[in-house]
């Protein structure tokens, strides 16, 4: 229905935006309303903008958001345009609070630091509300002074400001509970209330979807946008995600920073599933593609308690899309886990190895250090360099086994189950289990104890290197774990 309105020509398109503070890395819960605006953008043909909130030059880096790009280009959340810089918008936002003063919805207000500490601390004395009430505010402009001012909104003093969020539902705040905030501080920068309302309405942002921490703010935001005849976003304040144990989350709880998980190894588009679930719900779906997601997010199935963030279900979303993802997707994933792990990308021989042997080893891997370990056995080139446990398979009965088996696998049709039926039948000649073959073929396929599949290597490896690496092994000799 959303998808009809917005083509219609009726609708605006819409736009969305994630506004982070870049002062520190990509948080998690930051990913997540990041997503959350791309997923309701993009999945209704309207635009997903970035802006930087970089007025708090103290705090700000150019390394913060650079972490904050770089997290969102591998999460694949790509932005519509430049990333706007709200500290470059300064001299905007002071313009909007001139107007403010000339259409009389601001004023000046020349009261000092101390004036407005010391009215607080007469209320506070008196036992009256400690908001402060500028004496400015009624004042005729003929009595300024030629001093510093601040700018203040004329807030209403009577009745109540709402917003009705598609998340909370209506929320009312009392006017007499808001004060006159300051719009434009006394040296001339604008506060981080009116910035927002100014870069949102300028950038045209029609949806803001964003963490719950900015509830109250939005009723005093809604004060400037009353005050400049401006239509207000729809709003959705979405809960904070918790940890485990239904705490806000903090650094006790695991992970914080995206980056820590592109180093664990979680795939994009696994991060993306998780992230999408965690606050928001279609039905009983877990495990869905970005297609799906985009074609279900809406805000309707937005929780109203925190969502907690819980590693055996990521790593299991995780082991889902690794299972079923495009090999080449897999081996881009793979690199881009490289990268964060400081390791070299693929070579092109290493991922001609790779591709046919990820869909054999992948299923019950859940992160991509895991599947890159159980394709180990086709990473490594001849002579197979043998681990000391797994070096123990290859005594001297294993010899004979594997003497016994090269002739046959060499004639052999390289089918999987003619291969089974094969080492079956020698080992029922001999009166042994399979496991006594599985052993030392392990040992010279793939030079360790645990590997995928036996078969699932031969399959992989095909005659030749399997015959070669056997012959290998049987040319060494039994090893004698510990003789040099
Ligand atoms: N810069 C704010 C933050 O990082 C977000 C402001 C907003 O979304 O309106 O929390």
């Amino acid at each position: 229905m959303v998808n009809a309105a917005a083509s219609d020509g009726q609708t605006p398109p819409v736009v969305t935006r994630f506004a982070p503070s870049p002062t520190g890395f990509l948080h998690i819960g930051s990913a997540r309303t990041a997503l959350f605006n791309w997923l309701y953008a993009r999945g209704r043909g309207g635009r997903f903008l970035l802006r930087i909130e970089d007025t708090d030059l103290a705090r700000s880096t150019p390394e913060a958001t650079e972490a904050i790009l770089s997290g969102l280009t591998w999460l694949g959340l790509d932005w519509d345009g430049e990333a706007v810089s709200q500290a470059d918008r300064a001299p905007r936002h002071a313009e909007i609070a001139r107007q403010m003063v000339e259409s009389g919805t601001a004023y000046k207000c020349f009261a000092t630091r101390e004036e407005i500490e010391a009215a607080r601390e007469a209320a506070r004395a008196q036992g009256r509300s400690t908001l402060f009430r500028s004496p400015w505010r009624d004042a005729d402009p003929a009595s300024h002074p030629d001093a510093p001012y601040a700018i203040r909104v004329r807030a209403p003093l009577e009745g109540e400001t709402v917003i009705e969020d598609t998340v909370q539902g209506r929320v009312s705040i009392r006017n007499d509970q808001l004060d006159d905030m300051i719009v434009l501080r006394s040296d001339g920068t604008p506060t981080y209330m009116l910035a927002v309302v100014v870069d949102d309405h300028d950038m045209g942002v029609t949806h803001v979807i964003r963490g719950d921490d900015h509830l109250n703010n939005a009723a005093r935001q809604g004060l400037i946008y009353a005050a400049m005849g401006w239509d207000q976003p729809a709003m959705a304040h979405i809960p904070l995600i918790h940890g485990e144990d239904g705490k806000k989350l903090s650094k006790r709880h695991g992970a914080l920073g995206v980056a820590e998980y592109v180093a664990m190894g979680y795939p994009a588009a696994a991060m993306r599933n998780y992230l999408a679930r965690l606050g928001w719900s279609h039905g009983d779906d877990e495990v869905f593609s970005t297609g799906q997601a985009l074609e279900w997010f809406d805000t309707d199935g937005i929780g109203k308690s925190p969502a907690r963030l819980d590693f055996k279900k990521l790593d299991h979303v995780s082991g889902q899309h690794i299972a079923s993802m495009e090999t080449d997707d897999l081996l881009d994933a793979i690199d881009a886990w490289r990268d964060a792990a400081d390791l070299a990308p693929l070579t092109r021989a290493e991922r001609d190895a790779l591709a046919p042997a990820l869909p054999l080893v992948r299923s019950g891997a859940r992160r991509l250090p895991d599947l890159l370990d159980r394709a180990h056995f086709a990473m490594v080139s001849r002579p197979v360099e043998v681990d000391p446990k797994a070096a123990k398979a290859l005594d001297p009965a294993a010899m004979d086994l594997l003497a016994d088996l090269t002739p046959q696998l060499r004639n052999a049709s390289w089918e999987r189950d003619t291969l089974e039926s094969v080492a079956g039948a020698i080992a029922a000649s001999r009166g042994i289990g399979l496991g006594k073959i599985a052993g030392p073929m392990r040992a010279a396929l793939a030079g360790r104890t645990a590997t995928p599949s036996v078969f699932d290597m031969m399959m992989v490896l095909g005659r030749n290197e399997t015959l070669a690496r056997i012959d290998d092994a049987m040319k060494t000799g039994p090893l004698r774990p510990g003789a040099a």
